[in-house]
């Protein structure tokens, strides 16, 4: 058994191109300023190059991903979107919702999703103990059919049918806490009770009326789908309670074979689309948490991909900390920049009166399922 990290990532992920983006004031007041796509390469760029500064790569096993196949893309999408897809890459253009590639994009999008298959493979033939995907596009708003919120090809549902389906990993646990909700993968999974879809997002954020705390699953898949919407301005104090109060407690019972992470650092406090004030040291913590419920309840295996993250100075950061976090004997520990200014915001300590309620309401809904 591997004690190493694996780091999946092609210089080639930063070829995935959304474009430019036109903020519109109003129609009778024209202020039209293009600027650069939020989910453009920048991110996943600088955070490349900060895991080398720090000397990570140095220690990390490096995995190369391959174009996930039609087949692969198939356990998941249907073939209409598949093809459709594949049809706007020729010129380049919106695949979906929200979810525009340029030219050839669809090649990317594979190689993303692909590489959540060679962290598969890494882990099973025991070449590393987990894995990280600094992989792009993002994948958790893509449902069976659709395209969406910046997302071509669901790339962790991809991986979690992959896992089950070539390497007999039956049951799966997914924690996503990109800030969004991840309904792609809640809905490909809504019926489904080998696979557990947690996810923590801000209340209400995208998609509009998604991840309420009374979607659970339906048939015998109710509980396998836990919803924690937390109100704007949630910080660390919240997240790790809400880690260690329903998170970890019902991954532990549901006693996955295999536990990925939807990993969106938009929930930071310098993100530009999200209202969230987590900072770098709770990125660490969430991780080493998932670890040691990973050690606990399936040798360690653990898969975390890269989904959202729009600050370019502070998201590199947050998903460095995870990254030191999955390593057993990191080189460095990787310091907030922006400490100890980051810490100053009240989330940061003190669980408030309606992020306690939005705990609580979740048990309330997830008692039926779980003991919390
Ligand atoms: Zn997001």
């Amino acid at each position: 058994m591997s004690h190493t990290t694996g780091l999946v990532y092609d210089p080639d992920y930063l070829l995935h191109d959304p474009g430019e983006y036109l903020i519109r004031y109003s129609e009778h007041f024209p202020f039209d300023e293009v600027e650069p796509h939020p989910s453009g390469p920048v991110v996943a760029r600088r955070t490349h190059k900060l895991l080398s500064a720090m000397r990570y790569l140095d220690h990390l096993q490096l995995l190369n991903p391959r174009y996930a196949d039609t087949e692969d893309i198939e356990r998941v999408h249907s073939r209409e979107m598949r093809t459709r897809i594949e049809r706007i890459s020729a010129t380049g253009g919106d695949v979906g919702i929200g979810a525009p590639i340029a030219a050839g994009g669809e090649r990317i999008a594979r190689l993303a999703a692909g590489g959540a298959l060679v962290a598969v493979d890494a882990i099973v033939h025991g070449d590393a103990r987990n894995v990280f995907g600094l992989i792009r596009p993002p994948g958790h708003h893509a449902t069976a059919e659709q395209s969406l919120g910046f997302c071509v090809y669901n790339n962790i549902a991809i991986a979690a049918r992959y896992a089950q389906s070539q390497h007999g990993l039956k049951r799966i646990a997914i924690i996503d806490w990109d800030v969004h909700h991840g309904n792609g993968t809640q809905d490909i999974f809504w019926n489904d009770d080998s696979v557990l879809f947690i996810s923590i997002h801000q209340d209400n954020l995208f998609p509009i009326d998604w991840g309420k705390v009374e979607h659970c699953g339906e048939d015998n898949a109710r509980g396998t789908t836990v919803n924690v919407p937390l109100p704007p301005g949630s910080g660390n104090a919240v997240y790790l309670a809400a880690m260690g109060e329903i998170v970890l407690p019902i991954m532990k019972q549901f006693a996955p074979d295999l536990i990925m992470i939807s990993a969106g650092q938009d929930a930071s406090v310098q993100d530009p689309l999200g209202r969230m004030t987590v900072t770098v040291p709770a990125y660490r913590q969430m991780t080493r948490m998932v670890r040691d419920t990973a050690n606990a309840c399936c040798d360690g295996r653990l898969i975390a991909l890269m989904e959202g993250g729009y600050s370019n100075y502070y998201a590199p950061f947050c998903t460095a900390a995870i990254i030191e976090a999955l390593m057993s004997d990191p080189p460095e520990i990787v310091d907030d920049p922006y400490s100890p200014r980051s810490e100053v915001q009240p989330g940061a300590t003190i669980v408030s009166g309606d992020q306690r309620i939005a705990l609580d309401e979740v048990k309330h809904v997830q008692w039926e399922f779980w003991n919390l």
